[in-house]
């Protein structure tokens, strides 16, 4: 199979007869073989029925319906376990993303050899409050990842060869830095395509102010998997054994020269006074505490595993 075209949706039920439609025109047009993965993501306004008449019209649509709504971090994960196509491109289902754009993306996948091509919507039609957050979204993410010739990281549309998405693990809002985890899976043909950015046409946005902030969090979390997820011991152990060792060095020290001064009958001081009887004791204080914090994460990271735990109610 040539194409797996991922879209996740929650309440999306006026796009998706003309999305279906249009897609499958291209792909017909172009003659690739294909299939539309639809996540629906705990839809309530009967996008799951409308998927459902969709598909005994167009055998290429395939259905995937949550039990509820788990985000789109989800849907497109349970989307690229499906997917079964060489090249994989997911879109968003309001009509924003033009499938027309599919073409192209595929080409630069199969003979320019890219990893992935991420969409560049270089010229929006959104408000001030919206265009303000994403640049500088964007500038951090590029700094902290160093992929420097992406504009535009959270764009829906993109296009991946098959293995990067079977080797990438996204959940929380973490679909905005799906370019930064393929790189550190070792994806690193990387590139950016300028793509249409069309008006919403039906329904409304999801994603609000605190689905920025929640971004920028997951931000910082997933720069600290991406260092020390699998082994967060190693940094919090390490500082916790040295902390550790440097208040037992310390330590040892003024009980030695508390004996040497009894042995040789000189006048001590009395331990307490000294400030390094102090130092000695938060730094193995704090060092077992670091220490116990690094076993806490390590124990976290190894049932990572679980993060994924949403439940499919049916599949079409
Ligand atoms: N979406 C989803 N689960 C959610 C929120 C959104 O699957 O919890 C889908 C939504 O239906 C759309 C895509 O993610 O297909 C992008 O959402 P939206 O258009 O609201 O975001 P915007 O374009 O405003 O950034
Ligand atoms: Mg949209």
């Amino acid at each position: 199979m040539d194409i797996s075209v991922v879209v996740p949706l929650y309440d999306e039920v006026e796009s998706l007869p003309e999305l279906t439609t249009w897609i499958s025109r291209v792909m017909d047009e172009n003659r690739f073989t294909y299939e539309i993965i639809l996540v629906d993501d705990g839809s309530k306004d009967g996008s799951w029925e409308m998927i459902r008449k969709l598909q005994t019209g167009n055998p290429f649509i395939k259905g995937i319906k949550f039990r509820r709504n788990y985000g789109k971090s989800a849907a497109l994960n349970t989307g690229f376990i499906a997917a079964k196509g060489n090249v994989v491109i997911t879109m968003d289902a309001d009509l924003q993303d033009s499938p027309d754009e599919i073409p192209e993306l595929y080409r630069r996948i199969i003979e320019e050899k890219y990893d992935l091509v991420s969409g560049w919507k270089a010229k929006r039609h959104d408000p001030l409050s919206k265009t303000i957050p994403t640049k500088l979204f964007n500038a951090a993410t590029r700094r902290m990842s160093g992929i420097h010739n992406l504009h535009d990281f959270n764009c829906g549309l993109k296009a991946y060869r098959n293995v990067v998405v079977k080797n990438i693990e996204i959940y929380g809002e973490m679909h905005r830095y799906i370019p930064v985890l393929a790189k550190w899976a070792g994806f690193t043909k990387i590139g950016e395509q300028v793509v249409e950015h069309r008006p919403r046409k039906y329904g409304k946005t999801k994603f609000g102010l605190s689905r920025f902030i929640n971004g920028f969090l997951d931000l910082l979390s997933i720069f600290f998997v991406g260092k020390f997820g699998k082994r967060p011991m190693h940094f919090f152990g390490t500082l916790g054994t040295l902390s550790f060792f440097t208040g037992l060095v310390m330590a040892i020290w003024i009980i030695w020269e508390k004996l040497y001064n009894i042995a040789h009958n000189l006048k001590y001081r009395d331990v307490t006074t000294s400030p390094l009887f102090y130092i000695a004791l938060v730094a193995i204080i704090l060092g077992s505490q670091l220490f116990l914090t690094g076993f806490v994460a390590e124990l976290v990271s190894r049932s990572a595993s679980e993060r994924n735990h949403y439940q499919i109610e049916e599949t079409i």
